[in-house]
Parts: C-alpha cells; structure tokens; sequence
C-alpha cells in the first residue's frame, strides 16, 4: 500500500476539514486545522470527518442530533426528542479511526434534512411507506411541527444547499482521495433502527440487515466477505437485500464498474443500546457486536485491498 504523501487536511466548502490520518503526516498545520474545527464548532460544523489510509469509508448519514434553533423553534416536543436517530453510532464504530478507516459523521439531525434520501424526494421504495427528505413526522407518525410550520419548497431548498449538499461533497471527495490512492474502495453505510417499527416492516427486524440495492452497488465478492464473518459468529439474525436494500448514498455512490463498492449495514439498535428514551448505550450489548462489526469491517477492507492497484 502506498504511504499517504499528499496533504491530508485541507478545508472544504461550507464544511469541515478532515483530520489527519494518526500520526499527522504535516504536523505543522494541526493548529490552523484546530483553530478552524473551533470556529466552526460556535458557527455549527455540518458533519464531522476523519482521514484514513485503509481503502474504507465508513459514513453515518443519520447520527446527527444538533438541530438549528430556527428550525428547532417549529417542531414539536415529540420531534426534540430525536428518537429515531441512529444512535450512538459514533461510539459503536469508534474502532474505525484506529483500524485505519475514514469515517464521516452527520451533525445535523435527520429532522432537518435526512442526508440518505434523494435531493428530488423521490421514494426508494416505492409502494412502502417511508420518510421523505424533510420528514414531517417520525417513525412513529407523531407530527415533527407544529400546526402550519412545516418547511415549504423555498425551505426544502434552503435546507438542501445548507445542510445536504456539504455532506454528499465532503463523501465525494474522500471517496475520490481514497480511489485515486487506492484503485478501489469500500463505502460503508452505517445506520441502525429500532428493533419493531410497524409503519415500515412486520414483526421484529433480523439484527443485521446487508444491502447492496439488490446487487447493484457492490461485488458480489464484498457481500459475501462481510456476511460470511457475520454467519461465523453465528449469533445475530441477518438479512441481504431484505426490506433494507441500501439508501440513496448506497444506490448513487456504489458504483462498482467504477472502483466504489457500496454496502449498507441496517442494525437493529437492541444489538447494543435500549431501544426507548432515553436510549441508553448498553456496553453489555455492545461489546458482543463490537468484536464483529470490527471483523467485518477487516474483512472489507481485506477484501478492497486484495483489488488495490497502490
Ligand atoms: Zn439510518
């Protein structure tokens, strides 16, 4: 593999800076890099990056809590509760950085503007209930605004160029640092969802749901790589390609003629937290998917490598 020689901090529009791969590689330029991470932390960062070396991208759309106070200031008390974020992902994938993946991290909640769905609002499943790009209720059909304040067109846009658009560009150009390094890439979507959530499926979820939009946006090599680690642990219910078949990062960056080969794990959240409020980290839980997660990520890895022209 071949040692990171570009400059691995630079800023991006509207954005973050991604941070440098450990050790920093220009150590000279950590303290503007950290002068900027402050000033954007007071002016609202849009998501949170970290660079790797590994040929892996680990993204995670729905994690974002923060929510704008003028936008905060139209919702409901049932939308301030947030609760179908995907919680404390951050955390469950907190091996990544050390492993040697990039991850990338929303800031901002799914409320605002749900960064997995298309910028048009088209429905990924059609025929099946879903959330739209602005939702204006939870999972749970509770109203996320109050009586006549949910976001107009104008506000969709807005939103848009504000909150969705940085997201999906800093995601466009690490996975394009990453192919230009590496030849080939793996995107790892990471979401979670409660366990039982009729509106959307019957019965309980099995606890590890692959997608790959039905085979489209990766090798069949890559699937069967990661899941074959998760049938060796043997202690999770999984699916492929089930009522979670990959969202919109998923379907539009996997392009795997390409170099990009996009996967998306759906967990359920009883894997490793409480599934109600206050939605509590279970490290019980969560130390016995960890250990898995992490082989399945290697294995993603492993696998992009084995195809690296670096
Ligand atoms: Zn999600």
């Amino acid at each position: 593999m071949r040692t990171v020689t570009s400059h691995p901090i630079s800023r991006r529009r509207n954005g973050w800076c991604w941070r440098a791969p450990s050790p920093p590689t220009a150590a000279s330029c950590l303290p503007r890099c950290i002068l900027e991470e402050a000033r954007l932390q007071t002016d609202s960062a849009n998501y949170h990056a970290d660079a790797g070396t590994l040929p892996l991208l680990v993204s995670m759309p729905h994690v974002g809590t923060a929510i704008p106070g003028d936008i905060a200031a139209a919702m409901t008390p049932a939308a301030l509760l947030k609760a179908d974020t995907d919680w404390h992902l951050r955390e469950l994938y907190g091996f990544a950085r050390e492993l040697g993946a990039s991850t990338l991290a929303a800031h901002w909640s799914r409320y605002v503007i749900d960064l997995n769905r298309p910028a048009d609002n088209a429905n990924l499943y059609p025929g099946q209930d879903t959330t739209g790009l602005c939702p204006l209720d939870t999972f749970a059909r509770e109203p996320l605004y109050q009586p006549g304040r949910a976001p107009d067109d104008a506000e969709v846009r807005r939103r848009l160029a504000l909150y969705w658009q940085p997201y999906h560009e800093a995601l466009q150009a690490e996975l394009d640092r990453l192919l230009r390094l590496h030849g080939r890439v793996v995107l790892w979507e990471a979401h979670s969802i409660a366990s039982v959530v009729p509106r959307f499926f019957e019965g309980k979820l099995p606890d590890l749901n692959f997608g790959s939009a039905d085979g489209a946006s990766c090798a069949p090599a890559l699937m069967e790589a990661v899941t074959g680690a998760a049938r060796a642990d043997g202690r999770y219910t999984i699916a492929v390609n089930g009522r979670f078949k990959g969202g919109h990062i998923t379907r539009i960056h996997g392009r795997p003629a390409a170099g990009i080969h996009a996967l998306q794990l759906e967990m359920c959240q009883s894997t490793y937290m409480n599934e109600t409020a206050p939605f509590a980290w279970r490290p019980d839980l969560a130390g016995q998917v960890q250990p898995l997660l992490r082989r399945m990520l290697g294995a993603a890895a492993v696998w992009a490598g084995e195809g690296s022209t670096a």
